[in-house]
């Protein structure tokens, strides 16, 4: 047996098979490059899914987490420590004036801001979060309570009480199906599993007069579309660029992970000064959660993104990503449907009757199976649509080489 297959089987044999695992074996990365097990390079546009914003292996990461693994890996949260004090008020800087919790994934900080709520309305008896139909908040019970997609909740039930889902971008039903139990609004300023729909600005202002006008608090996930990946730190900040007062727009709180440790497990919550005594002494807690090593690593990240200007470079290569892709669109009319998104989180969702390939697996699926085939790696969002979320230094020449890649797919699967 080699060695490529006795890897494969130890998975199958003993990892619980949670995961439809594709069937390839990454072994090695660099920058937007990974490498699988036979040497074949993949130019990765998926980045592990809006994580690595810095690509793979980037000195600045690398050293910091080397540095700090020297020196202090891990305190509890029974005592302070200088990182996470310093990554809190990055934060703080970029977002507004509140405080952070830290934790280590996507799901805990979302369940930080469904206990937030409770606790804000455990006095008044509200307790009901609303959410929208399309969302995606993570795999934990409550996550998936709150998810606006039937299929991750199959099987699951009963599941926690108090989440409700309305349209997305659709304010007259978010007002219509607020009721006396509710407490707060979660929404996330660009659906990214559920296929990169952003958020309106009339919809995100609308949002936040209807939440002042009930007395609610307005949630946002950023977990996928923050951290600069639309080129700004918050995708709600891109989104209301030219809105006029949109410096008075500010979420009640606000969840993150992902690209925030830039590969790193990082987590972390912001909530504004107003509800930040909510989570007092012994309400909440994390063991794992902004430890100095992954303090160290969100810092470093925050700290390249800034000196690389790459806020900015993720603004200026995602537009022009994703003008070749609407090209591409323009040259591939009966193939692709619509691209869009913003910085570089990029949908591109096809025609669905692509080339005969109706029915199961979906056309997601095989679409990444054969773009994969040709070098690209890409992540599929829901049946008809693939993402780019490549990492936030890419380089004018690497979105081309994507979309060239991409454009040769299609010609080779048209064929
Ligand atoms: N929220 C959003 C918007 C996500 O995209 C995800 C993961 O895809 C999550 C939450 C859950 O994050 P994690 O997988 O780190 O728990």
């Amino acid at each position: 047996m080699n060695e490529e297959n006795s890897v494969r089987d130890r998975c199958r044999g003993h990892v619980l098979q949670n995961y439809g695992r594709l069937d390839i074996e990454l072994v090695r990365g660099e920058g937007v490059r990974v490498w699988d097990r036979e040497g074949r390079p993949y130019l990765d546009m998926g980045a592990g899914i809006a994580v690595c914003s810095l690509g793979h292996c980037h000195p600045a990461l690398v050293g910091a987490i080397a540095r700090q693994s020297e020196v202090l890996v891990h305190v509890s949260n029974l005592y302070h420590q200088e990182l996470q004090g310093r990554l809190a008020e990055r934060l703080c800087r970029d977002i507004g004036p509140g405080r952070c919790f830290f934790c280590n994934s996507g799901a805990e900080a979302n369940e930080a801001l469904f206990k937030l709520a409770r606790r804000v309305g455990h006095e008044s008896g509200r307790y009901e979060i609303l959410t929208t139909h399309g969302s995606f908040h993570g795999r934990t019970l409550a996550g998936i309570s709150a998810t606006g997609q039937q299929k991750v909740k199959e099987g699951f039930g009963p599941l926690v009480p108090g989440f409700r889902q309305v349209p997305f971008n659709d304010l007259e039903a978010m007002a219509a199906a607020i009721s006396p139990s509710t407490i707060a609004v979660l929404i996330e300023g660009i659906q990214g599993e559920g296929g990169i729909h952003a958020a309106r600005p009339g919809y995100l202002t609308g949002l936040r007069s209807l939440c002042d006008r009930h007395g609610l608090l307005l949630l946002l996930d950023g977990v996928q579309c923050g951290h600069y990946r639309t080129g700004r730190f918050q995708s709600y900040q891109r989104i209301l660029e030219d809105t006029p007062g949109r410096d008075a727009f500010l979420p009640d709180a606000l969840a993150m992970a992902k690209s925030l440790g830039g590969g790193f497990p990082l987590g972390a919550v912001w909530i504004g000064e107003r509800h930040a005594g909510a989570l007092g002494p012994g309400s909440h807690g994390s063991t794992f959660g902004g430890n100095p090593l992954a303090c160290a690593a969100g810092l470093a990240v925050l700290d390249e993104i800034e000196s690389a200007g790459l806020a900015d470079n993720a603004r200026r290569t995602g537009e022009q990503l994703r003008s070749s892709l609407l090209g591409l669109q323009e040259r591939c009319r009966s193939l692709i449907r619509e691209v869009r998104g913003l910085g570089l989180m990029i949908g591109i969702e096809f025609e669905p009757d692509l080339l005969g390939l109706v029915g199961k697996p979906p056309l997601s699926l095989r679409m990444e199976s054969e773009l994969r085939r040709d070098g690209l790696l890409v992540i599929p969002a829901g049946t008809r649509t693939l993402r780019m979320l490549p990492p936030l230094n890419l380089t004018a020449g690497e979105a081309d080489e994507a979309v060239t890649l991409l454009e040769g797919t299609l010609e080779r699967i048209a064929r």
